[in-house]
């Protein structure tokens, strides 16, 4: 009996061999080589960012080094967007937090303020740009809508880029590289819009939108621009009447108005039906990126993609 077992255990002695050896390998492998990686993963700084075009800037410049985690989905409305206990957990729980300011983020700024007596490190990209480069709006504030004039954002993106160098000093060389080639990047989009305005006369750069987002845009490229709702989408801002809007685009007859992926279509749509009602026929021009990108399957998902898009959409449907 026993001897059989013995004839067994001698014939199965290779195969013990080769599972042994697999599971030394394995085992050398995941100190070794994995691990290795692990320890990399660890070693990334987490940096959570409120808006889509905030996460796409971040992302380029803090490139491999962070692990960059963006609040808000395509399509959402950062006037409105209230931050939900995941949301919450998310900020406490990552090193930097990264929001645009100038109320924005309306719903958010109390949220800051905590994370900030907390000793987190709370970078406010607005922080960056000149005064004098703000749009103050009748109301006496500033208008949040900055990422509109693409040499605005870049001041942004040099703020943000040396207050990430001063929260992670090891990997700041790394990251002045990556704004640089981003800045660059930057360059040749301001060229591009350049270029592609060349094509629409002046007399037809009057914008009409859904809200009030382009105002730099029109400062920066000679635009008139008129939204229904105010700089914020918030009810307490109010409609501008859009009957008056509608005898404005008939008077100018402004071929086309425009609606945003971060608002419902309904009171584009109610202006379109006002200005029927005046005899003049104005259409939908198609949707301009505004408080949020797109997304990698409808496009539109980079900075520079998004402005890209709009310009194109502008000047094709004004022409
Ligand atoms: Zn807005």
């Amino acid at each position: 009996m026993e001897e059989k077992y013995s004839k067994i255990f001698k014939k199965e002695i290779p195969t013990l061999i080769v599972v042994f050896a697999v599971f030394l390998f394995s085992f050398g492998y995941g100190v070794f080589g994995t691990g290795e990686e692990r320890e990399e993963e660890a070693d990334k700084i987490k940096i959570v960012t409120t808006t889509t075009m905030l996460c796409d800037m971040v992302k380029n410049i803090a490139g491999d080094k962070a692990e960059v985690t963006g609040l808000m989905g395509s399509g959402v409305d950062p006037h409105l967007y209230q931050a939900g206990a995941g949301d919450v957990f998310t900020m406490e729980n990552s090193d930097v937090v990264i929001y645009n300011g100038l109320h924005l983020e309306g719903k958010m700024g109390d949220i800051f303020e905590n994370l900030s007596s907390m000793g987190k490190t709370v970078i406010c990209a607005s922080d960056g740009v000149e005064t004098s480069h703000l749009i103050e709006t009748s109301s006496g504030v500033y208008d949040p809508h900055i990422w509109f004039d693409v040499s605005i954002w870049k001041e942004a993106a040099e703020h943000v880029s040396k207050s990430l160098c001063d929260a992670d000093p090891k990997n700041s060389i790394y990251y002045e590289e990556n704004l640089r080639n981003y800045l660059g990047e930057l360059d040749d989009l301001e060229i591009y819009i350049e270029d592609k305005l060349k094509e629409l006369p002046e007399e037809k750069r009057i914008l009409v939108t859904a809200h009030d987002a382009f105002g730099y845009f029109g400062k920066a490229y000679g635009f008139q621009v008129e939204g229904l709702q105010g700089i914020s989408t918030d009810a307490q801002t109010g409609t501008k009447d859009i009957s008056l809007m509608a005898k404005f685009i008939s008077d100018n007859k402004i071929k086309a108005v425009f609606a945003e992926n971060s608002l419902p279509k309904a009171t584009i749509n109610a202006l379109c039906e006002a200005v029927q009602n005046k005899g003049f026929e104005t259409k939908i021009g198609g949707q301009l990126y505004s408080d949020s990108l797109g997304d990698e399957e409808n496009g539109g998902e980079t900075y520079i993609k998004a402005v890209k898009s709009n310009v194109d959409t502008i000047v094709r449907e004004l022409s």
